[in-house]
């Protein structure tokens, strides 16, 4: 593997930092998926390795995630020690404050964590920020300020700190790789897409010579759903699928009465956005989901009752993370975006349509 992979200069930061920290906060975005757990807790436990942690050990290193993950996350080594900031807000609160070193991973912007952000920018203590997102420039003065591994080319937040562990000369116990493993399986749609980086086969290798059961991990994250959940994805492709053909794209709405009918759990809309995909000549998918409004986010919302969560996908060179950032207060990567939008569904979608002309090319 690339050994000069990050400037040995931040390596160098890096471990005097981490020699140093006696209480370490690692952060990852609202909203967990595969890869946030997955960076989060790899290196998690790498740290825990690292210093030994154990009952009598002055130092501490705690995940916290500022809303719930999946219930098909669960099983994953450690997930049960996540601190919920939604649920646990004080102890939270508590632990950012009084951490001497907060490791975020898989975001880039504090707004992405919430309540959790604010609280993390009043801690003036060192970050560390290893992400793949692409860096927001409204957040260019807090960035200057962190231990920053931006790698927006990079397939997820997992194979970076796989490589950060590495090149840190460190070791890797079976929960960090299977952490790790998750994350690059997840963000990749398991190796089908951003995946042709040869030297991504060569660190998969090392996992499971580590030791990770990669069966297993699919089993557990892939075939995990409720009956109520594989009920509304028929609804879904059936009833709720609006092709437009002019663009070669796929619509899918849901309305908080649609989501209550199949007693929609969190998790639950997982991947139906890329399902339009499998059709052939769509090369552009948009999921649009009704949501309540948290209460942290009352004020942006105005006059608005719900909130609508808005994921994209696209094939190749059509990029969809502008047209998320212009008119759905989000971002995200070029083939894989998402935002929001203050309002009904049916308004989000009208939003879509008078605009998706514009953004998603003909051929
Ligand atoms: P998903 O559709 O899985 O929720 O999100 C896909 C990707 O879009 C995420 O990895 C993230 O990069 C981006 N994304 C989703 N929601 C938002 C959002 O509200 N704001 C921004 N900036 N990016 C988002
Ligand atoms: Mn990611």
């Amino acid at each position: 593997m690339q050994n000069d992979f990050f400037p040995s200069e931040k390596l160098t930061v890096i471990r005097d930092l981490l020699a140093e920290a006696k209480h370490i906060v690692i952060l990852t975005h609202m909203s967990p998926d595969g890869d946030a757990m997955g960076s989060a807790l790899g290196m998690q436990h790498y740290l825990s390795g690292l210093y030994s942690i154990s009952e009598c050990n002055e130092r501490s290193v705690r995940v916290i995630v500022p809303n719930t993950y999946p219930d098909f996350l669960a099983w994953m080594p450690g997930a049960e020690q996540v601190l919920i900031y939604d649920e646990h807000t004080e102890d939270a609160d508590r632990l950012i404050r009084e951490a001497d070193l907060i490791i975020c991973t898989d975001f880039n912007e504090p707004k992405r964590i919430g309540l959790a952000g604010e609280r993390m920018l009043e801690n003036a203590c060192k970050k560390i920020v290893i992400d793949h997102h692409i860096l927001c420039r409204s957040d260019a003065d807090w960035h200057a300020q962190t231990v920053l591994l931006s790698y927006p080319e990079s397939p997820s937040a997992s194979e970076l700190v796989y490589r950060l562990i590495r090149s840190l000369g460190g070791t890797l116990d079976l929960s960090a790789a299977t952490a790790i493993y998750t994350g690059m399986m997840t963000d990749t749609g398991n190796f089908s897409f951003n995946s042709n980086h040869p030297e991504m086969y060569e660190i998969l290798a090392d996992l499971v010579r580590v030791g990770v059961d990669k069966d297993a991990v699919y089993n557990a994250v892939f075939n995990a759903h409720t009956a109520d959940r594989m009920r509304l994805v028929g609804y879904c492709l059936y009833r709720k699928m609006r092709i437009l053909p002019e663009r070669h794209a796929a619509l899918i709405c849901l309305s908080r009465k649609e989501l209550y009918r199949f007693r929609f759990q969190k998790g639950d809309a997982e991947g139906i956005v890329n399902m339009p995909l499998q059709i052939k000549d769509v090369y552009y998918s948009c999921f649009m989901r009704e949501d309540k409004i948290e209460p942290h986010e009352r004020e942006r919302a105005g006059e608005a009752k719900t909130k609508v969560k808005i994921s994209f996908r696209s094939q190749g060179d059509r990029p969809v993370n502008g047209f998320a950032h212009d008119w759905f207060a989000g971002g995200g990567h070029a083939n894989a975006a998402g935002g929001e939008f203050f309002g009904s569904v049916d308004e989000a979608a009208a939003c879509f349509m008078s605009h998706y002309l514009d953004y998603f090319n003909e051929e």
